[in-house]
């Protein structure tokens, strides 16, 4: 694997005493699981930084990348430019596997190894930022209700058809506006 593709930052330098320590680098193809992820256009860039500090660690980080959605109306992949920013507290517990959330009283990430996985913290703030719709632009127009065409490309008459026939004229104007 390519160094830039490790999504974490070791912190042996600054476990015992305090200190600042960054890490940056890219995910191509997906952000977050295998399966289930969020698919990417261009790589997606990232960077953190963990301040130790008064026995507390600070993760503050950010990810910029352009994710593929559907559009809602016509389905073509759509590119939504995404840019996250995270803040978490952390705290150093040696045997803790992986990182364990633990929410009371306040929200506190444990960690129990110097080389602390960010793939969670990532796919979390990116997973955030992401709309739960979008449109490839402005005025798709959509898919025709009654062969499935690309209205963006080409006019079946179906859409002009019904709007002569059916008595709810009225209501599709209202639902065209509202979707
Ligand atoms: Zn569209
Ligand atoms: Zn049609």
């Amino acid at each position: 694997m390519d160094p830039k593709d490790v999504q974490s930052i070791n912190l042996a330098s600054i476990l015992k005493e305090p200190g600042t320590k960054s890490a940056e680098g890219q995910i191509e193809g997906r952000v977050g699981p295998e399966a289930g992820g969020i698919p990417l256009a261009e790589p997606a860039d990232w960077r953190v930084t963990v301040t130790h500090m008064g026995g507390e660690f600070w993760l503050s980080g950010e990810i910029h990348g352009e994710a593929v959605m559907e559009c809602r109306r016509c389905l073509k992949p759509t590119r939504v430019p995404i840019h996250a920013y995270f803040q978490h507290l952390l705290a150093y517990q040696p045997g803790v596997e992986g990182v364990k959330l633990v929410e009371e009283p306040e929200e506190v990430y444990y960690f129990g190894e110097p080389e602390l996985d960010l793939s969670g913290f990532l796919y979390q703030a990116f997973a955030l930022e992401m709309p739960l719709t979008t449109v490839c632009h402005e005025d798709c127009a959509g898919l025709c209700p009654v062969c499935g065409a690309d209205l963006n490309e080409t006019d079946c008459g179906h859409v002009r058809e019904l709007k002569k026939t059916t008595p709810f004229v009225a209501l599709e104007g209202l639902l065209k506006e509202l979707s």
